[in-house]
């Protein structure tokens, strides 16, 4: 096999991994971000209950005052009757009395609502104060992997940088140029193999002469894609004897409508 042919598969095979590790590489923010979210829906969750409480507690005070100045209304009336002379009067004042205790009784009912409603925000401020801290430690210990794996992934990505530099000085300038050209082109992928007659880059059929070539050159020559230009190669099977041979030309003749 060329020389230049076989350097450029260690690069592309290098290539497909540096591919992978920058794909897990750029996973790693929105994760992030999404762990962030979670403790932020848990502390919106507690934030919301104590602002309910808080509106409960300012209600209650309001309907406490309420109950006050009702009654303070009825002492006032009754503190009257002492000087009520006729009894229509008198009637008209047991009427405001009335009224006045009425409204306390209203005050006095919405309070004890306000005060079972605050029973219960006193359970959910609690409820989601757990909560937070539940999804606080779960994201600590997700944080602490995804931490590791993002380290792992970028020494990985060091490491296989170096490797491609180290690959790279064995190449030819202008084989390398043409390599990259290709691979910008096809999201980093510039070899490409032939399997049964076809690019299994861009899944294209190689012109029976050319693939007559192609087996006679065994790799001691380069040969492109008509189709995507990738750079092909192509690997003789290892002939198992006489059935293997028969297979194959079965195989090929199958394997057109498998694609
Ligand atoms: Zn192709």
């Amino acid at each position: 096999m060329l020389k230049v042919l076989q350097n450029l598969m260690q690069v592309q095979s290098v290539d497909l991994r540096l591919n992978d590790v920058r794909a897990r590489l750029a996973t790693f923010p929105k994760k992030i971000a999404e762990l962030d979210a979670r403790v932020a829906a848990a502390r919106a969750e507690v934030d919301h209950s104590k602002a309910a409480q808080l509106a409960t507690i300012k209600d209650r005070k309001k309907y406490e005052l309420d109950v006050e100045l009702w009654k303070e209304k009825v002492r006032k009336y009754k503190d009257q009757t002492s000087q009520i002379k006729t009894n229509e009067a008198y009637k008209a004042l047991q009427h405001e009395v009335q009224m006045a205790e009425d409204e306390i009784a209203k005050a006095e009912d919405r309070l004890l609502e306000q005060m079972v409603a605050s029973e219960e925000y006193d359970r959910r401020i609690k409820a989601s104060e757990k909560a937070l801290k539940e999804v606080e430690e779960i994201v600590r210990g997700e944080r602490g992997r995804m931490e590791t794996e993002k380290a792992a992934a970028n020494k990985e990505f060091a490491e296989l940088n170096a490797e491609r530099e180290r690959l790279a000085v064995e190449i030819p300038e202008d084989m390398r140029d043409h390599y990259e050209r290709i691979a910008k082109k096809h999201n980093g992928v510039s070899l490409a193999e032939v399997r049964d007659e076809k690019c299994t880059a861009c899944g294209m059929r190689v012109r029976p002469h050319v693939f007559q070539e192609m087996r006679r050159a065994n790799s001691e020559q380069m040969f492109h894609c008509e189709t995507c230009t990738r750079i092909l190669y192509y690997i003789e099977p290892v002939a198992a004897p006489a059935a293997a041979a028969a297979n194959q030309t079965s195989a090929s003749a199958t394997s057109t409508s498998e694609s």
